[in-house]
């Protein structure tokens, strides 16, 4: 059994797995840049090491820093959290090299479900349905055209090493095919250091639906049912719930099935989440993320589980505490993603926090690492809290999101909590009936450009 775990993350998250580690009665460890050691994981976590300067290059993403903090501090484990080093190979190879447990998958989970043609390539394998598009990389913009013309325009150029929604570009046409074609190519090489695009169908109206699957690592797997997290912009989710306002119980038994046995095939550890886009009753893979998701919260939601306390005891190599019949769906949850962001441009806005009031009640859980005096740094993610709430159908819960959201103080920065009063009011909203399109398009038709 774990004493002690290292938390490879800040923020809420990290603020997340140490509340896990509280209740199992292990110790944990906070790691913070110099900017962040006041932050409220440190203060919450039972240890605390700074691992460098505010450049999360030198702090939170060295491996070296890391495994040191490990090492002083004498922690069995790391949890990685989400971002940074959560999908890193290498790191979770390094790890396997020193002897510290990665609360995660293998290192070869990682690469098999790494860049995205990999991914495909492996999904394809598992019998998950994909999207139609080119096999693996496209050279030129020749073998572009007819890949395009055998899967038929519009076509989506994305980047083999791409992520975070960046990299990716739509043509309609041929002629629009080579100008996308070649953007796509050098913003892949800007950005990820690696020019290799692949081509897909665009899908004109889908919802992101993605399965939370979770697996013990000897080839026992389950699925969590599904998240609808199409309300995005600028490709980055920023509503989610579950279940999913469209999908029918024969279709999560279903999708979910296929995830699960996919998963158990490879001896699948930890969390995962396949994603996928959901268009006219079809799934069409986009990627599998090997790691706890921000939106994970919406599933403990109605399923009532712990996702952070699973990972920990899989990792311990205890079985998991959930067959598939015991997951059974009760109510429904939603949660939003409170950005310190100022509207209508969605620009960063760090700043002292001068009043902090989270809300409370029957069905509300707020995960936020603020407080009252608390400084945002300029840094990192300005993601600075989760509102979700659970309530026993879909309206309960808008009801009671839009309740909770009027009892939220967050002064001295601008945050996206306007937007989320907003879209309460929007009758797509309240019917469920939106598309991955739907949100930049209202944004738009509100503000303009
Ligand atoms: P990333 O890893 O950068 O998040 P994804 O492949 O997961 O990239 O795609 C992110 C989002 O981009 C999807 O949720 C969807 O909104 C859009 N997208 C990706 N592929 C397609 C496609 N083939 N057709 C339409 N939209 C797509």
């Amino acid at each position: 059994m774990f004493q002690k775990i290292l938390i490879a993350n800040r923020g809420e998250i990290a603020l997340r797995v140490v509340r896990a580690c509280r209740e199992m009665g292990i110790r944990s460890v906070a790691v913070h840049s110099t900017a962040d050691s006041d932050a409220m994981h440190v203060r919450m976590a039972d240890e605390s090491v700074c691992i460098g300067p505010n450049s999360s290059a030198q702090s939170y993403l060295s491996i070296p820093a890391i495994i040191s903090a490990c090492e002083i501090t004498g922690a069995d484990a790391i949890h990685p959290g989400y971002g940074f080093l959560s999908e890193n190979a290498s790191f979770v190879q390094a790890l396997e090299d020193h002897g510290i447990t990665f609360i995660g998958p293998t290192a070869e989970h990682i690469r098999i479900m790494g860049d995205k043609i990999t991914a495909k390539e492996t999904a394809k394998s598992l019998g998950i349905p994909v999207v139609p598009g080119s096999d693996g990389g496209v050279p030129d913009t020749a073998a572009a055209k007819t890949v395009a013309k055998e899967i038929g325009y519009p076509v989506i150029i994305k980047a083999t090493a791409g992520g975070g929604g960046r990299g990716m570009k739509v043509a309609q046409d041929e002629e629009g095919l080579e100008i996308a074609f070649r953007t796509a190519r050098s913003e892949a090489k800007a950005a990820f250091g690696n020019d290799e695009v692949y081509i897909e169908k665009y899908l004109q109206r889908p919802r992101h639906i993605e399965i939370q699957v979770f697996g013990d690592g000897k080839g026992n797997a389950v699925h969590l049912g599904e998240r609808d997290c199409s309300l995005q912009r600028r490709h980055q989710k920023v509503f989610e719930e579950a279940p999913g306002p469209v999908i029918t119980p024969e279709q999560r038994a279903e999708i979910g099935g296929i995830c699960a046995r996919a998963v158990a095939a490879i001896n699948y550890i930890g969390a995962g989440t396949i994603e996928f886009l959901f268009e006219d009753g079809e799934f069409y893979f986009i990627e599998m993320n090997t790691r706890l998701q921000v939106e994970h919260p919406v599933t403990e939601g109605i399923f009532g589980v712990d996702l952070v306390r699973e990972q920990i005891r899989v990792a311990e190599g205890m079985p998991m505490s959930f067959t598939q019949d015991d997951l059974v769906i009760n109510g429904h949850a939603i949660e939003v993603r409170i950005n310190a962001e100022k509207l209508p441009n969605f620009s960063p806005s760090p700043g002292k926090i001068t009043q902090y009031h989270a809300p409370g009640g029957l069905g509300v859980r707020m995960d936020s690492a603020l407080y009252d005096g608390y400084r945002i740094p300029p840094y990192y993610d300005s993601l600075i809290g989760k509102l979700i709430v659970h309530g026993r159908d879909r309206p309960e819960a808008l009801a009671r999101l839009h309740r909770a959201l009027g009892e939220l103080i967050v002064d001295g920065v601008d945050t996206t909590v306007p937007l989320f009063h907003a879209l309460l009011a929007e009758p797509d909203i309240q019917n469920g009936d939106y598309s991955i399109h739907w949100l930049e398009k209202w944004l738009a038709q509100q503000f303009g450009g």
